[in-house]
């Protein structure tokens, strides 16, 4: 239960709303402050108080026990504008209680707790399953005391501190099964390891779980659902196999729907991926067989699709034994071979609420960041402690994109960042060109310039639009003169990227004359520059007007097509549907 404490009126109504949110967790307090809080301490595993930060600590103050048994208490300031961890971060679990209050609330949660202050891992937090002493080997890496890293698999970790140092590294099958070990001496503050072997963790161990293994399944038609997980599950025990590294189940096209199959899959929280009989069919496998052949057309259905993407077979095919009838599904696992990951990551036109929260997790899932000097320095204090950061300057573009591959192919976890989208006019392309099959590509998407600039203008981009890069740096002039032409032609609204430099001041205003051509004089144009930055800039002129002396290397322009209006200062391109033709004046409906 979760005590709600308060004392003016607007704390009131804060209160209320919490207890609202939160109908069968939330208990209001009533009374005399003092009194409230001290039942409410007594109580309830967690204390909101709609009181000032110093009258908090005065209550509480004579209530305090232990760290480990006190509720979390937060307390939220008059105009609920931020929700403070104040204490019991960790154990009272007010750190997560100040976010949930600060959800509800629109306020901004405030954590002072180290871990998260200094941003070094939580080692719940890698984008692992992790089991054992979380809270004690997090400890020792935040204390900067010497964690040994053991890894059976090199899987593609997240940056972690100096002084998480690989301990001697153990071979799958050398090791024991388990069997508890103390901390090992180079590891003293812990040991963290990286199996997706049942290993127990031991005193101060903690188990990451990478995604390594794929189950093949195969099942007849209306294989009970039982069936199918109990097979999987008794394989992977037989094996000495955590169920958490289970990547994906996978079995052939003609299953997709096979509702065991699919329960299998949800019970082990994993996508199911299925493949062409035939492309089973070209798979070496140890036991084929002809029953598959007949009903699929493959004589192997768990074997090969499981290792249809390479790996090592650890659990050769095996059937369920029913009771009483004939088995109706089979499995079979392999470990994949570990692959590096490269991330290609937008961080949208510069205004920090403009990274999304997939970036933010994206560069914190990195160990190696590749990128332009600039941009680094965008996102720095994002980054986890221990991060590799490869910056180069302007130009270096193929070579940054082979960075980020070989380092990738190298087994790490790369992010490669852009701004705006790293995949227009960007590094996303010079680098997919590059990686082959044998590293997994993730592409976060950013705010391109064109949308940044579309919002500061208005709505210019409200029907067909295209984007053109006027740099013939790597596109010669022609082939750039015809795509304008081509939009002059079919009426597109056009956002002009890289528009002009020092060296190229002829081609902007050469491409607005072939769009003068087809568009009147007054079409409206929009120049952005530096949107969402702190020097942001931006005009609204018409193509006759538009001084291109004022465009330059951080500016994009978009001009409008033939029925682009300026209303109130801002750049409207009507829809143009049929409901918003003049003819009803255009209402829509
Ligand atoms: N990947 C980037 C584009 C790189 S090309 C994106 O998706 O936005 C570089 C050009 O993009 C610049 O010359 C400029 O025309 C445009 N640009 C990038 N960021 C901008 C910003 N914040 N404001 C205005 N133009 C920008």
């Amino acid at each position: 239960m979760i005590g709600l404490v308060s004392a003016t009126a607007a704390g009131a109504r804060a209160s209320a709303r919490l207890a609202e949110a939160w109908p069968a967790r939330a208990r209001v307090y009533e009374g005399p402050v003092a009194d409230a809080v001290r039942r409410a301490f007594g109580e309830c595993s967690g204390v909101v108080c709609f009181l000032a930060a110093g009258a908090t600590v005065r209550l509480l103050a004579p209530l305090l026990g232990d760290k480990e048994s006190d509720p979390g208490v937060v307390c939220v300031d008059e105009a609920s504008r931020y929700a403070v961890a104040l204490v019991g971060g960790h154990g009272g679990g007010a750190n997560a209680l100040a976010r949930e209050v600060a959800e509800v609330l629109g306020a901004e949660a405030v954590v002072t707790t180290a871990t998260d202050a200094v941003s070094v891992p939580g080692l719940d937090t890698l984008g692992f399953p992790v089991e054992g002493d979380v809270a004690g080997v997090s400890r020792a890496v935040l204390d900067g005391e010497p964690v040994a890293l053991e890894a059976e698999l090199a899987w593609p970790l997240p940056a972690l501190p100096d002084h998480v140092r690989p301990g001697h590294v153990r071979s799958a099958d050398g090791g024991r099964t388990g069997a508890p070990q103390e901390a090992s001496q180079e590891g003293r503050g812990g040991v963290i390891r990286v199996s997706d072997r049942a290993v127990e963790p031991g005193a101060g161990e903690v188990v990451l779980r990478p995604p390594s293994l794929v189950v093949g399944v195969g099942a007849s038609k209306d294989a009970p659902a039982e069936e199918v997980t109990g097979l999987v599950r008794e394989a992977l025990r037989d094996a000495g196999l955590s169920a958490l590294s289970v990547a994906e189940l996978a079995t052939v096209d003609a299953k997709a729907d096979e509702p065991g199959i699919v329960a299998a899959a949800e019970a082990f929280g994993v996508p199911l991926v299925t493949y062409a009989a035939d492309e089973l069919a070209a798979v070496t496998v140890p036991n084929p067989s002809d029953a598959p052949l007949d009903a699929v057309g493959t004589p192997s259905v768990a074997e090969a699709a499981a290792l249809v993407r390479g790996g090592e077979l650890l659990v050769p095919k095996r059937k369920s034994a029913p009771e009483g009838r004939a088995a109706m599904a089979t499995c079979a696992v392999v470990r994949r071979p570990a692959r590096g990951r490269l991330a290609v990551v937008g961080l949208g036109p510069g205004a920090r609420d403009l990274v999304t929260p997939r970036a933010r997790d994206e560069l914190r899932r990195a160990s190696v960041l590749v990128g332009l000097d600039q941009y680094v320095d965008q996102i720095r204090d994002l980054l986890r402690p221990g991060t590799r950061i490869l910056e180069s300057g302007l130009g270096a573009e193929e070579e940054r994109a082979r960075t980020a591959v070989d380092e990738a192919r190298k087994g790490q976890a790369v992010a490669l960042i852009g701004s705006g989208d790293a995949g227009v006019y960007a590094m996303a392309s010079p680098a997919l060109a590059e990686a082959g099959a044998d590293i997994d590509v993730v592409g976060v998407p950013g705010v391109t310039a064109a949308l940044a600039a579309g919002a500061i203008l208005g709505a210019p981009l409200g029907h067909d639009h295209v984007s053109i890069s006027l740099s013939d740096l790597h596109t010669p002039w022609e082939v750039i003169e015809r795509r304008v032409r081509a939009a002059a032609e079919s009426d597109l609204v056009v956002t002009f990227y890289n528009p002009r430099s020092r060296g190229r001041d002829w081609q902007l205003p050469k491409a607005l004359g072939i769009l003068a051509g087809h568009r009147a004089a007054h079409t409206p144009v929009g120049v952005v520059r530096n949107a969402s930055r702190a020097d942001e800039s931006s005009r609204l002129t018409t193509l006759a007007a538009l001084d291109p002396a004022t465009v330059d290397m951080m500016t994009v322009v978009t001009v409008g097509n033939t029925a682009t209006r300026e209303i109130a200062g801002r750049m409207v391109t009507p829809r143009g549907y049929r409901w918003q033709s003049p003819a009803d004046g255009g209402q829509g409906k």
